[in-house]
């Protein structure tokens, strides 16, 4: 029934429509419906492909009129599954695939439906980068709007720090040019506050000279676990905003460069990156290998695309997943002899527990300045429950929870926008938002009152107490 009546509905949205529309029973359903993560399968009234920013338009207006929520699809890697909903229309972004540099002014204007990977390919063509997510398949769009964490960050910023505008379809279908100097409250809001918003159509980004990185995986057992992130702490505190830090407990993939007796085996993978000449990253790093020699050490000069791959190929394609997250103000003793054990515990060989220095040039902004709130943390904890198609989820989404709470002594009062799970609840939502929540409530009642952009981590638009005069916190929609 819902079929056939929006496929007649359809037909008219398909009138001066430059995008493809799909529909249940159409071909191409299956593929476009399918993101990322393999246990979401959700089945939208209607997926918009869109062409151009008037098909967003067009999209958002045929959604109101007939009451579909609307869920937008970037990159289509939110873990959550926030791109795909069950009877919605999904407005998939993936062909606004534009790019223009611009290496004199040290910008790019970039589509919203990119990948961090293309992207990459066409700014270090001028031997430049913004801040990505470490995954190139990863979309540029929920990536930037969430904050951005990436190897560049400490040097550079949050993605979100480096965001000089956007364009964005609002909830009453109007296109609005967002920079500092306009609308500079949605500006704020679209720096961290995710897909509450608008469909963002395309991103303006600062660009940064990245030419020389060294940097690469460095492998020890996990019975070292323990001594290991010790001095990942200890060396990571003091680490100059050109090295990125990141530390893994994970299982070594049978790859051909890890010792064959190591594949499949539980063990601490660290992955410094340096932005600077070798010589100068050999000294960076010193200590840390003196500290604790690796079993493996793959570390070597390369280019910035290639420390974009680094990661590539811990997620095959189809596999289950459940991410959550959480912000850290530091790693002691006890937090890191609970994570080791933990991850000793993981019900499946694939989930990790992986740790990011934050800090440097990220830290530095004030925590008002963007919707981005967690300026002041040592460490991100990014839990991946992840396990194969077929097997009931319940023990790796516990396994997931648990291992957050192994690290409760260091927690800093919230999590990642762009890890935490669907199934944590509003109170996780706001307390990922902090002390900006209100703040980016306000800006939603101006920008969407009626709550039309909801299926996201949802920021629930404040309302006008009785006298008219005061934002109240109550939630509505
Ligand atoms: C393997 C993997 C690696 C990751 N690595 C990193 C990392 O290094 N750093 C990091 O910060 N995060 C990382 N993430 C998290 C990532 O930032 C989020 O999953 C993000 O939502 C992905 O963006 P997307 O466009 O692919 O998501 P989608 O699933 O397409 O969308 C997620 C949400 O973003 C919003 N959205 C998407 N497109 C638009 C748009 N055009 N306009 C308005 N709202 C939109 C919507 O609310 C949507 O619900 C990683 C995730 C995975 C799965």
């Amino acid at each position: 029934m819902m079929t056939a009546l929006t496929r007649s509905a359809a037909d008219r949205l398909r009138t001066d429509f430059r995008g493809q529309l799909i529909l249940p029973g159409d071909e191409p359903y299956d593929a476009a419906r399918a993101v990322w993560n393999g246990a979401i399968d959700r089945r939208p009234a209607l997926i918009a492909v869109v062409g151009g920013t008037g098909d967003v338009v067009a999209a958002v207006r045929f959604a109101r009129e007939r009451g579909l929520a609307v869920s937008i699809r970037g990159g289509g890697h939110s873990a959550a599954g926030w791109a795909v909903a069950d009877d919605a229309l999904m407005i998939d972004v993936s062909a606004l695939n534009e790019i223009l540099v611009d290496p004199a002014a040290g910008t790019a204007v970039a589509g919203s439906g990119l990948c961090w990977r293309e992207l990459d390919t066409a700014t270090q063509a001028y031997g430049l980068a913004t801040t990505g997510g470490v995954d190139g398949t990863t979309g540029i769009a929920g990536l930037t709007l969430g904050g951005g964490l990436g190897w560049l960050d400490r040097l550079a910023g949050l993605t979100c720090d480096n965001l000089l505008g956007a364009e964005v379809v609002t909830a009453d279908g109007q296109i609005l040019e967002v920079s500092a100097d306009d609308h500079p409250d949605l500006f704020w809001a679209l720096r961290g506050g995710g897909g509450n918003f608008g469909v963002v159509t395309s991103f303006t980004y600062r660009l940064h000279s990245v030419t020389e990185v060294y940097g690469g995986l460095l492998g020890y057992p996990a019975d070292r676990a323990a001594e290991v992130l010790q001095a990942y702490r200890e060396i990571s505190t003091d680490a100059p905003d050109r090295l990125a830090l990141y530390a893994g407990l994970v299982s070594a993939p049978p790859a051909p460069f890890v010792p064959e007796h190591l594949h499949g085996q539980r063990v601490v993978g660290l992955i410094p990156v340096y932005f600077g000449a070798a010589e100068e990253a050999a000294r960076a790093l010193a200590p840390l290998l003196a500290a604790i020699p690796p079993v493996l050490d793959l570390t070597k000069p390369m280019s910035y695309q290639e420390v974009q791959r680094l990661v590539d190929g811990f997620n095959p394609p189809a596999m289950h997943h459940y991410y959550t997250s959480e912000w850290l103000y530091d790693l002691d003793g006890q937090t890191i002899g609970e994570l080791v054990a933990t991850a000793a515990d993981a019900p499946s060989p694939s989930s990790a527990i992986i740790v990011k220095r934050m800090g440097g040039a990220a830290g530095r902004v004030p925590a008002d300045a963007t919707a981005f709130w967690y300026r002041d943390v040592a460490y991100h904890l990014d839990i991946h429950a992840q396990w194969a198609p077929g097997r009931p989820p319940g023990p790796h989404i516990a396994w997931a929870r648990a291992a957050r709470q192994a690290a409760r002594r260091d927690w800093a009062g919230g999590g990642y926008v762009n890890f935490i799970a669907a199934d944590e609840g509003p109170d996780r939502v706001r307390a990922a938002y902090g002390g900006n929540y209100a703040r980016l409530a306000r800006v939603k009642a101006a920008y969407d009152p009626d709550n039309f952009f909801r299926l996201n981590n949802n920021i629930r638009p404040a309302v006008l107490a009785g006298n008219g005069r005061k934002w109240e916190q109550r939630d509505r929609g």
